[in-house]
């Protein structure tokens, strides 16, 4: 909506609202004899709109969907790596209402079972007597076919209209948490309304997402430990490897800025958590090695 002169006019989207602009502007350029003060108010109203329109259409985290208004809610279900990383998502969203093209608008089923049409009882018009003359009218029950179909559109349901979709994508915004509502503006997306989204994280096998901090739960087994081996780790990026006697504090091992994107330019921690791992049973042949070894070492 767009106030300026006293009128107001709607456009339907943003390109419409822009061309409109843009064709003022000519017209009122003072190198065509336009009024130079009118052009300086158009030129500035011009750029309100835009500063407005660019906040209008901007991808942004909402924390509730509103009370009012017409929209479209949807939950989507993302991976802690589309998460981590940013992506780009495509989401199907309801588009506009058409004429439902099997039955033309009728809403019941062309070449179903048929009746006669009770209105112009088959002949397809309709008689009109004035006091001097007579008129003849399309029937405007049967539209001049003299039967009507009994049954319903299988595609509209009778309804005579059909919605159509419409697929939109966006860039994920970076920092998403479960449960967090991304909102993308009709005017974004050129959508009949507004649309919200709302964010599910897919359990990953291995990663935990934790605000900023991506974790990873590692499990050791000793002899690694004792043997000094060197640990994979898996990471957003591929496998790093981290020698066992780092783990042997106990305290998580953190790598700065393998976690999560919070936004463009910062990112989060990968956190590693480590679990020593020690099988339940070992065998007795296995036990009888290990205290083998370890009178070697005592005696060492
Ligand atoms: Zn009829
Ligand atoms: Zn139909």
């Amino acid at each position: 909506m767009i106030g300026g002169n006293g009128t107001t006019r709607q456009f339907n989207s943003f390109e419409e609202a822009k061309r409109f602009f843009r064709e003022q502007i000519k017209r009122l350029h003072p190198d065509r004899g336009g009024d130079k003060e009118e052009f300086l108010s158009l030129l500035e109203r011009y750029q309100e709109f835009l500063e407005r329109h660019r906040d209008q259409s901007r991808i942004k985290v909402v924390s509730k969907i509103p009370f009012t208004g017409n929209y479209f809610f949807t939950v989507l279900d993302l991976t802690v790596e589309e998460i981590a990383l940013g992506c780009k998502k495509r989401i199907k969203v309801p588009g506009e209402e058409v004429l439902c093209p099997s039955c033309k608008g009728t809403g019941k089923r062309i070449n179903g079972k048929s009746e006669i049409c009770g209105f112009c009882k088959g002949t397809g018009f309709v008689e009109v007597k004035e006091s001097f003359r007579t008129s003849y009218l399309t029937c405007p029950y049967c539209k001049g076919e003299g039967y009507v179909y009994k049954e319903t559109c299988d595609q509209c349901k009778g309804k005579g209209k059909i919605r159509l979709h419409k697929e939109v994508e966006f860039q994920l915004p970076l920092g998403l948490k479960q449960g967090d509502i991304i909102y993308i503006p009709r005017f974004f997306a050129n959508t009949v309304c507004d649309v919200y989204v709302e964010v599910n994280v897919i359990p990953h096998d291995y990663f935990l997402l934790d605000g900023h901090k991506l974790i990873y739960k590692c499990r050791i087994p000793f002899w690694e430990v004792i043997l000094n081996q060197e640990i994979s780790i898996p990471t957003l990026e591929g496998e790093e490897r981290i020698p066992s006697n780092k783990f042997l504090s106990g305290e998580p091992i953190v790598i700065k800025g393998r976690g999560p994107f919070i936004d463009e330019y910062n990112r989060g921690d990968l956190v590693v958590q480590f679990e020593l791992y020690i099988p339940e049973n070992i065998p007795k042949k296995a036990k009888d090695l290990i205290l083998k070894a370890v009178k070697i070492i005592q005696n060492s």
